[in-house]
């Protein structure tokens, strides 16, 4: 440690989450980035879009411009907290609290990475945060709104970290470079009410409807593509809501899942979902619609000087070497994905989402090193 006071990320990662910023809320957690943002000589501003608000912050002018991107909402904390979710606890070197995992922390430590890094150095560039409210509910007044809003104004982004918590059994095992695009489609069948007993008068819409699923499950999607798994599709629920044994419905509906790679685009799976039900609807004589309950697109940075540059900064900060990997749910990286080059790093996943959702003091200080590596990297 050299003679110069190095920025704690503990005391801001606690601030952040005294702040009850259940999603889409800011409660004020923005005010609280925003001012640390402020005394380290950023140039802030907020960004409204309906109810969501946002942060971007910018220190310097010159390209490239480097950007760490994270949320500040969280999800609701549920029951069962050994302490109050939003008044933050260490207990055994554990720092306790909602957020503390996805992904309050991780903003502190980038903002202490900051810190950290313009005061030994200038950066030959810039760096600048985009921080949202709306990671974890719609994600549509959020980065979503932010990026282009903030493209026409003519900012321009090189490279972007996003803090999301990517790491499993010890911090730095795993960086994301990619991410899979998940769609949620309904399919209702509609056919004819009757007595089972007298099939004929009746149309069936369970049959088409199980034929439709099984058709669907029976295609091999891909063998998986470069940084991806195989694509895969899950029926999550069918419903028919019928109790009586002796009446056939007249409605039967499914709800399923596609979580794909890079081979295909939510649109084309989409028609061929429905195309598929539609002809198994037309054998049966019976009718069918279908409707995107959400989506979201893929991405994937190919692995190379800017992932080689994050991998460098994780051993030699955690004394790790991570993977890159694809896996998991969606982030907000498959909205940056459109104006820069985008990686994804953070802490532990394990409790994220959960009851007494918690991460290890020396990981956040570990992760805040890690980012500063990365910014010297980066600007030297
Ligand atoms: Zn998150």
């Amino acid at each position: 440690m050299d003679a110069r006071t190095i920025a704690d990320p503990l005391p801001l990662a606690k601030a952040l989450i005294a702040c009850r910023s259940i999603t889409p809320a800011e409660a004020g957690v923005l005010d609280v980035a925003q001012a640390a943002l402020d005394r380290i000589g950023f140039r802030t501003r907020r960004m409204k879009f309906g109810e969501v608000d946002n942060l971007y912050a910018r220190h310097g002018d010159a390209a490239p411009n480097f950007c760490f991107a994270g949320h500040l909402d969280v999800v609701p904390p549920g029951d069962g907290w050994r302490s109050d979710p939003f008044a933050p606890e260490v207990r055994d070197g554990l720092l306790y609290g909602r957020g503390a995992a996805d992904m309050k922390t991780a903003i502190a430590a980038m903002i202490a990475a900051a810190e950290n890094f313009l005061n030994g150095a200038r950066a030959k560039g810039s760096i600048s945060f985009l921080i949202t409210c709306d990671e974890e509910g719609r994600g549509v007044d959020g980065t979503k709104a932010v990026l282009p809003a903030l493209a026409a104004e003519g900012e321009r982004f090189d490279h972007c970290l996003v803090g999301e918590p990517t790491s499993e059994e010890r911090v730095g095992d795993m960086i994301k470079n990619g991410r899979r695009g998940s769609l949620n489609v309904v399919i209702t069948m509609t056919g004819k009410q009757g007595h089972v007993a007298y099939p004929r008068r009746a149309i069936n819409p369970v049959t088409p409807l199980l034929e439709t699923l099984s058709a669907l499950k029976a295609r091999t999607l891909d063998d998986g593509a470069p940084g991806f798994d195989p694509s895969n599709l899950e029926v999550t629920s069918v419903d028919v809501g019928n109790p009586a044994h002796n009446v056939i419905p007249t409605q039967a509906s499914a709800r399923l899942n596609i979580r794909f790679n890079m081979k295909h685009t939510g649109e084309d799976l989409f028609g061929w979902v429905k195309e598929t039900a539609e002809a198994e609807a037309a054998k049966a004589g019976a009718g069918s619609t279908l409707s995107i309950s959400s989506q979201s697109t893929p991405f994937y940075t190919e692995p190379g000087p800017f992932t080689d540059l994050i991998i460098g900064a994780v051993r030699e900060a955690f004394g790790v070497t991570p993977v890159l990997a694809t896996t998991g749910g969606t982030s907000d990286a498959r909205y940056i994905k459109d104006y820069c080059t985008v990686a994804e790093l953070g802490l532990r996943n394990e409790t994220a989402h959960m009851v007494d959702e918690h991460c290890s003091v020396d990981d956040l200080r570990a992760l805040a090193r890690c980012y500063e590596a990365v910014l010297r990297r980066y600007f030297e």
